[in-house]
């Protein structure tokens, strides 16, 4: 998944442990310095955060145990995994490391292979937790986000809108007549259909913000944050004209000659005020309509 170097950010006041740390792991990862907590946190908290961090416990002013606290106190923050490094070598100090929630505790001197390969594990373990993590929002058919991933999202996305005052757009896409398709097509031909059709929806976004996922069956849904009804509409229509474009043969479709898809369509509105469930549900009446008056087509309604 990752091509970089993994970041590990090396916390310590001493410039020698810095300068050695760092020389043992420039080769296989890129290292960022920090002498002191405060530094720690800046870059932490920064742009590009660490995926790893190497934190000395005993520094003037803000110590380790007060660093990995701030650490862990954040959404931001919370998952980057901590090794203490420390000349702190007791049984209780070990176990007040730990506590706080470091991964593991090396005590100075240490062994430079073993501080490479518990680096290593711990990476690795962050590495396949990633894997896991995008696996489990990822529809298996069609490779893009799942139902799950759409929830998460749009919970977020809602909220912000919400908050900043922002129209937002949904869009509930439903394949036509695609139990006919299977039915004389078969469903393995039924399948490529719906990845194609997946693929070619996802080209239809341009934004970092919007999202298409499968909803299920041959359902999927889009989601146009700081999307009004006018650019919500035109999305849509390049929708309608990217899956008509991939002219896909549906000979019992009555909504055409090639597979086709139905959208309803909602936005709210700035100042709209209304509940998710509401909203969605109207994007549901919406693509009933749409199927009512004909397929191949968009019905729209704006909220507030
Ligand atoms: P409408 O135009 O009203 O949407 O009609 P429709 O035939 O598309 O709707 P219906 O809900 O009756 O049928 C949906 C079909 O989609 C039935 C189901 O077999 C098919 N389907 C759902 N998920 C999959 C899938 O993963 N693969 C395949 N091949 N077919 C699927
Ligand atoms: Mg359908
Ligand atoms: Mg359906």
């Amino acid at each position: 998944m990752r091509k970089e170097k993994a970041r590990i950010l090396i916390v310590d006041d001493e410039k020698m442990n810095l300068k050695v740390l760092a020389d043992l792991l420039k080769e296989e990862y890129s290292p960022v310095l920090a002498r002191s907590g405060e530094q720690a946190l800046q870059q932490a908290f920064g742009e590009a955060p660490p995926d790893l961090i190497l934190l000395d416990v005993i520094m003037p002013e803000m110590g380790g145990y007060e660093v990995i606290k701030a650490l862990k106190n954040s959404d931001k923050t919370n998952h980057i995994p901590v090794i203490f490094v420390t000349a702190l070598n007791s049984i209780q100090d070990e176990e007040r490391g730990l506590l706080l929630g470091a991964v593991d505790y090396i005590t100075k001197p240490f062994s430079p292979p073993i501080v490479k390969m518990r680096v290593r594990n711990h990476l690795r373990i962050v590495h396949q937790y990633k894997l896991l993590d995008q696996l489990a929002h990822l529809d298996g058919l069609t490779e893009i986000p799942n139902r799950r991933r759409f929830e998460e999202v749009f919970h977020k996305e809602w909220a912000r809108a919400a908050r900043n005052g922002t129209p937002f757009s949904l869009a509930m896409v439903d394949v036509d007549f695609f139990k006919q398709f299977n039915d004389h097509y078969g469903h393995a031909m039924g399948d490529i259909a719906l990845q194609r059709i997946a693929k070619a929806l996802d080209c239809v976004l341009r934004r970092p913000g919007d999202l298409v996922a499968r909803y299920g069956g041959e359902e999927f849904v889009m989601l146009l944050p700081e999307t009004d009804a006018f650019a919500a509409y035109e999305v849509a229509q390049r929708c309608l004209q990217q899956v008509v474009g991939l002219a896909i043969p549906h000979q019992y479709s009555r909504a055409g000659e090639t597979v086709t898809i139905s959208i309803g369509l909602v936005t709210k509105g700035i100042d709209a005020i209304t509940a998710p469930q509401i909203f969605i549900a109207t994007a549901d009446k919406n693509l009933y309509l749409a199927k009512e008056n004909g397929r191949n087509r968009i019905v729209e309604s704006v909220i507030g």
